[in-house]
C-alpha cells in the first residue's frame, strides 16, 4: 500500500487533557516471555472497550524465545503489531501465518480459538505490542476470524518532514485503516514524529482514548508524556480531539474506541459478561469444544 501524502493536519479546537500517566507493570506470560503490561485490569473499566495492552521488547532471546505455546481465547479480539522480529502463529483450525517487521495480525477469538504464538528467530531484537479489544455481548460467540497484514499492506500517510502514520484500525485524515469495526469503532494509529512536529487527531466525544509513547517523549495539553508511559486522555465533552507536539523524535500509539458499557468478567484468556459464561468457557475448553 502506498503512503498518502496529506497537505496539513486537521486542526483540533480543544485538545483532550492528560488525565493520568500510568507506568506499565513488568511481568511474564506464556512460556516465560518478559513483557510490560501497559494497560492492566485496573484500567479496563476506564478504557472500555480495551482490556489489555502488552509491550514486549528485548535484545535477549532468553526473554522471548519460548513464546506463547497453545492457549485459548474467547470473547474478544487480539491485535498483534510487530515493530521488529518475526512471530509464527498456528491455530486449531489449521491456520498458520508469519508476522514480520511492521506486520499486524487481527484475530477475533469469538466463541473460541486455541493457538500458539512463537517467535521465529534465534537472535536479535524482538519488539511489538498486543492489544486486547473487547467484543459486544452479542458478538462474543461469533465465528473466529483472523487476518495477517504485512507491513506493506498497512495503510499509511505522512506530512512531509512532520510525521508518518500507520492506520491499523479506524480512520485518520481520510485514510481508512486495515480493519474497521462497528460495535467498538476502534482507532489504532502508530505515529512517528519528527522534532518540532504537531499531530492532531479528531476523536468522537465519549470514546475512551489513550497514548502510549515508545520512543522519545511528546507533549499534549500542557503535559509531557515520557517514554514508556500510557497517558489516559480526558473525556471533556467540549474537546474535539487531541493535539500532540514532539520536541524530539518520538513514536507513539494512539488508541481510541467506543465504550461498550457492559459487565466485564475476565478469567485469564476468557472475557465474558458474567460468571456463568466463564464457567461455560472453561468447560467448553476442557471438553475440546473450541472449534
Ligand atoms: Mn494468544
Amino acid at each position: 500500500m502506498k503512503t498518502v501524502d496529506i497537505r496539513s493536519t486537521e486542526p483540533v479546537k480543544r485538545s483532550r487533557s492528560i488525565e493520568q500517566l500510568v507506568a506499565g507493570r513488568p511481568t511474564s506470560d506464556g512460556a516465560g516471555v518478559r513483557l510490560t503490561r501497559v494497560l492492566t485490569q485496573a484500567q479496563q473499566r476506564r478504557l472500555d472497550p480495551f482490556l489489555m495492552l502488552d509491550a514486549f521488547g528485548s535484545e535477549n532471546p532468553d526473554d522471548y524465545i519460548a513464546g506463547f505455546p497453545d492457549h485459548p481465547h474467547r470473547g474478544f479480539e487480539t491485535v498483534t503489531y510487530m515493530i521488529a522480529g518475526r512471530m509464527r502463529h498456528r491455530d486449531n483450525h489449521g491456520h498458520e501465518g508469519l508476522l514480520g517487521n511492521g506486520g499486524m495480525q487481527w484475530m477475533t477469538a469469538g466463541r473460541g480459538i486455541v493457538h500458539s504464538e512463537i517467535p521465529e528467530q534465534q537472535e536479535g531484537v524482538m519488539e511489538g505490542f498486543q492489544l486486547w479489544l473487547n467484543l459486544p455481548s452479542n458478538e462474543k460467540m461469533c465465528v473466529p476470524w483472523y487476518r495477517d497484514f504485512a507491513a506493506e499492506d498497512l495503510p499509511r500517510f505522512s506530512l512531509d518532514g512532520a510525521f508518518d502514520v500507520t492506520v491499523i484500525a479506524g480512520e485518520s485524515h481520510g485514510v481508512t485503516g486495515a480493519v474497521t469495526r462497528e460495535g467498538t469503532a476502534p482507532l489504532f494509529l502508530d505515529v512517528h514524529m519528527q522534532p518540532g512536529a504537531t499531530f492532531s487527531q479528531q476523536l468522537p466525544a465519549g470514546h475512551n482514548a489513550f497514548i502510549y509513547v515508545y520512543r522519545g517523549a511528546v507533549a499534549s495539553a500542557g503535559g509531557v508524556i515520557p517514554v514508556q508511559r500510557l497517558a489516559v486522555l480526558g473525556n471533556e465533552p467540549d474537546a474535539d480531539g487531541v493535539s500532540i507536539d514532539s520536541p524530539e523524535e518520538a513514536r507513539f500509539l494512539l488508541i481510541a474506541g467506543k465504550p461498550l458499557n457492559e459487565p466485564i468478567v475476565q478469567y485469564g484468556p476468557f472475557v465474558m459478561n458474567n460468571d456463568q459464561e466463564i464457567y461455560q468457557a472453561i468447560a467448553d475448553f476442557r471438553e475440546a469444544r473450541f472449534g
